[in-house]
């Protein structure tokens, strides 16, 4: 061994090292855990997460908006400028389902001011239709808070995507439309997903008839001479797309039919003929939904009715909740109008009782309210639905545009291609499959109690009802590309 050796002292140096190396790693690991504590409390701080522009439909991923639930909406327009222009005050009630540092609504109209539980809040828009709000003070998960929007616009002179929901005609203004139309007159979360109760009042000048869903519960406040203010409350939460807002030249017939309030209003820009022929139409709605409680149970709302505007609408009607909307002239077709009644009629427990979840459950909805068509035929001593799917098959069978359509996922642009005609052909083999008892039994749990559900859930809860295995139905009738092969097997009777 010699002095010069520095062997022994390594060992120490060593050591020494490994301890400082290993304090510095204890040190850095504090500091990183420090720090990714802190960043992870500032993210779950209500300062730094708010909601998203969009739910994420498969098809309209940026209709509704993440964060929270409405409970409420209080719409006021005033339409009196007499032009199509309005300016609106709405508050909507909602509570947060996070924490909302900020949050969106949609609105495809100018916003002049928001107010976040009295307080201004910071406003700032992201394309056509997402309008960002940030309060003073975050909205924490759990709270209820409202939302007071003032804002104007011509809605007609709107289009999103070359699309609008306002129909004008003379002196008639409506927005009637799906997938999205409240956009056009008041801020909400727009998506089916959402329904909240909906109370509306239009000003309007006097004389000119202002008609939404709900009942009337006046036609002024009585404190303008030249001025209407028309006010209509709907008892049951709708989706945002199935309120509407008319205003013109109406004919009203007010009554109560069954405990209900009832108000049909024909446009007035019809001709007589066209207008008595229309009434009588809609007076009709009260005897077909109790043929439909027949089925379905106690018709869901508190509130019947009907309207035809005078502008003709593309879609031929909608199930504009409490008062579906019809086109004139097919409301007044002597052998088409009692079908399309019923399918309206219908989808108040089909579509707005229970409401889609996503767009792309669209097909149960259409699907029952056209089978409903067909039922009605049946329970009022015309043809049975079984004939009417016999015949219905033997016209679409070849047809490929109806079968090419996988109704569980058609496409944003072929949500309604194939459900009319598919839809109610796979109800009526579904009820030949699994007898009438579980079929209707099915039907009125489905319908029972106002919810937001999915075609997935359908077919859980209609597998449930029945022993026969569902799978090679669902398979053939929704998403086969080819017209199902007659069998029993698949509800051929
Ligand atoms: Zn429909």
């Amino acid at each position: 061994m010699s002095s010069a050796d520095p062997g022994p002292a390594r060992p120490r140096r060593r050591r020494r090292r490994l301890l400082l190396a290993a304090l510095a790693a204890l040190l850095v690991g504090a500091l990183v855990t420090t720090v990714l504590l802190v960043l992870e409390r500032r993210e779950a701080a209500p300062g730094r997460t708010g909601g998203e522009p969009g739910l994420g439909d498969p098809y309209f991923p940026r209709a509704g908006n993440s964060g929270y639930d409405v409970d409420r909406y209080t719409i006021d327009l005033d339409l009196g400028a007499g032009d199509g222009s309005l300016t609106g005050t709405t508050t909507f009630v909602a509570r947060a389902t996070q924490d909302l540092a900020w949050f969106w609504f949609d609105l495809a109209l100018d916003v002049r001011a928001v107010q976040v539980d009295g307080a201004a809040a910071a406003v700032s828009r992201d394309g056509a239709t997402d309008v960002r709000v940030q309060p003073v003070r975050p909205v924490p998960v759990g709270a209820e808070f409202s939302v007071r929007v003032e804002y104007a616009g011509t809605p007609a002179a709107v289009e999103v995507d070359g699309a609008s929901p306002v129909h004008q005609r003379g002196a008639e203004w409506s927005v009637f439309g799906e997938p999205e139309a409240s956009a056009w007159w008041f801020p909400a979360d727009d998506h089916p997903s959402d329904p909240a109760l909906v109370d509306v009042s239009v000003r309007v000048p006097a004389g000119v008839e202002a008609v939404s869903v709900g009942r009337l519960a006046s036609r002024d406040t009585g404190d303008e001479a030249d001025f209407d203010t028309w006010h209509w409350v709907a008892g049951q939460p709708m989706a945002t797309y199935l309120a509407f807002v008319s205003v013109g030249p109406y004919r009203l017939e007010e009554g109560v039919q069954d405990g209900r309030s009832t108000v049909y209003a024909v446009s007035e820009q019809l001709t007589g003929r066209q207008q008595r022929a229309a009434l009588d139409r809609l007076r009709t709605s009260g005897a077909t939904v109790r043929v439909l409680e027949t089925m379905f149970g106690p018709y869901p709302f508190t509130e019947l009715g009907g309207v035809v505007p005078s502008a003709p609408l593309e879609f031929g009607a909608l199930e504009t909740q409490t008062r579906p909307v019809y086109d004139a002239r097919a409301i007044t077709d002597a052998d088409f109008a009692p079908e399309l009644l019923a399918h309206e009629l219908a989808h108040q427990w089909f579509g707005d009782q229970v409401t889609l979840r996503a767009w792309d459950d669209v097909v149960n909805s259409e699907g029952w309210a056209s089978w409903v068509a067909w039922a009605v035929v049946e329970r009022t001593g015309g043809p049975s639905a079984a004939a009417a799917f016999e015949r219905t098959y033997a016209a679409a069978r070849s047809d490929r545009r109806i079968w090419s359509v996988d109704l569980t996922d058609p496409g944003r642009d072929h949500l309604f291609d194939a459900v009319y005609t598919r839809g109610p052909l796979a109800l009526q083999a579904l009820r030949t499959l699994i007898g009438d008892e579980a079929f209707f039994g099915l039907a009125r749990d489905w319908t029972s109690r106002p919810a937001t559900r999915s075609f997935e859930e359908w077919q859980v809860q209609a597998q449930a009802a029945t022993a026969v295995d569902l799978g090679p139905y669902f398979a053939a009738w929704y998403q086969a590309p080819t017209a199902p092969e007659p069998s029993p097997a698949l509800g051929f009777p």
